[in-house]
């Protein structure tokens, strides 16, 4: 599992990654919501472009899952399953102590 990944899954849930482009991208309002957060990013894992992060991606597709026990949210069900190619593309997860986590599939191994 790659760094990022371990970044992506806390024991609270599923949590972004932010990437060069997206904070380029964010309003200044976006970017005030989020500054602690990027701050902590870059202490722990730095902020990869999409570009370094093109090369954690490919080969693999990344899975949503939930706990899967008889307390998971109809919004946290929603997500079951979802795929994403892109590591960049996995949002926040829906609401704080959350218990989901991201799989990643090496489709080079499988
Ligand atoms: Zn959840």
């Amino acid at each position: 599992m790659s760094r990022y990944l371990k970044f992506m899954n806390t024991s609270q849930g599923v949590q972004q990654i932010f990437t060069r482009e997206k904070i380029a991208n964010m309003s200044a309002d976006e970017f005030e919501k989020y500054e602690k957060r990027i701050h902590a990013q870059m202490n722990k894992i730095g902020i990869p472009s999409n570009i370094e992060l093109a090369y954690e991606n490919q080969g693999k597709i990344f899975i949503w899952h939930t706990i899967g026990d008889g307390r998971v949210c109809d919004n946290c069900e929603s997500m079951e399953g979802k795929i994403f190619e892109n590591m960049e593309d996995i949002p926040d997860d829906l609401h704080p102590n959350c218990r989901c986590y991201i799989e990643e599939i090496d489709l080079k191994t499988v």
